[in-house]
């Protein structure tokens, strides 16, 4: 790696359990260059109080390291667009809270499920998830919220480059948001993206536009393409195989985005395929 390539911004999810400067340090120690976290129980309700001293170490880690931008996760019972008005208004809450929350890290990304619409249809579903997006983006925020391609699992919205297009173009502040691209999430979705990867790019592009892709989550998948079921395999050990993430590694326009393992993996596995990935993207690189 020299000085003007920086090489891949790759990392994995990481815990905040022991702090913010504590998973900057975890992040170094396995070779990561990016990461995702949670900003609040990934399952549960309320948030702890984030200490402004910590952050300000994590900054000046993430600046001493040359990170790339972080691409941290709103928890998964966050549902936009729920039937029940209780989980819509806990919804608004929350993503309010986790984008004032990642102000303390300006300038990085906070990725989120559209939602499940539960038998309310994929129309209603945007409609809420943009009336939500409507009400909590503010203007003067630094922090880009993205939107992630999901599987189409159960009644998941965003199964579709059509629907993350319908929601983008319903907000009003849409310079605030971008997409996040899951490869596991897509194929399951019926996007080919190990067959045909430059297919999937064209089709972003035209339905969506590829300056709108801010972030990768690097998985494989356990499934075949269009299988809607969502469940993450290790890197070459899926259906996408490690052809597929050489393809993707070294691709002009994906190799410069921040890329986020949440593959089936301890810290150990994590380090290992950081490395894989690496060295994927400097055999085949240049
Ligand atoms: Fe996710
Ligand atoms: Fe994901
Ligand atoms: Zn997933």
């Amino acid at each position: 790696m020299s000085d003007s390539d920086q090489g891949l911004a790759l990392g994995c999810h990481l815990s905040t359990s022991k702090g913010y400067e504590a998973m900057g340090k975890t992040a170094v120690s396995i070779g990561a260059t990016t990461f995702a976290f949670f900003t609040r129980n990934p399952r549960g309700g309320n948030a702890k109080a984030i200490d402004p001293d910590d952050a300000a170490a994590l900054r000046e880690l993430l600046r001493s390291h040359r990170f790339g931008t972080l691409v941290a996760h709103s928890p998964y019972t966050m549902n936009l667009c729920s039937a029940s008005e209780d989980t819509v208004d806990f919804a608004r809450r929350a993503l309010a809270e986790d984008i004032e929350r990642m102000e303390l890290l300006p300038g990085n990304y906070l990725n989120f499920h559209p939602g499940s619409h539960v038998k309310q249809g994929a129309e209603r579903g945007i409609e809420l998830i943009v009336e939500g997006l409507n009400q909590v983006l503010d203007p003067g925020q630094k922090t880009t919220v993205l939107l992630e391609t999901m599987a189409g699992k159960g009644s998941e919205v965003g199964r579709t480059f059509e629907e993350l297009r319908a929601i983008i173009d319903g907000v009003r502040h849409d310079e605030l948001l971008g997409v996040c691209l899951d490869t596991c999430h897509v194929n399951d979705a019926g996007y080919d993206i190990a067959g045909d990867l430059e297919g999937v790019l064209t089709e972003f592009d035209r339905v969506i536009g590829l300056d709108r892709l801010k972030a990768l989550h690097l998985n494989d998948s356990k499934n075949p393409v269009g299988s809607h079921k969502d469940r993450h395999e290790r890197i070459g050990e899926g259906t996408l195989g490690m052809d597929a993430f050489a393809r993707i590694v070294c691709h002009p326009l994906l190799r410069t985005l921040p890329m986020v393992l949440e593959t089936p993996n301890d810290l150990d596995g994590y380090k290992r395929e950081i490395e894989l990935l690496r060295g994927l993207a400097a055999n085949t690189g240049e």
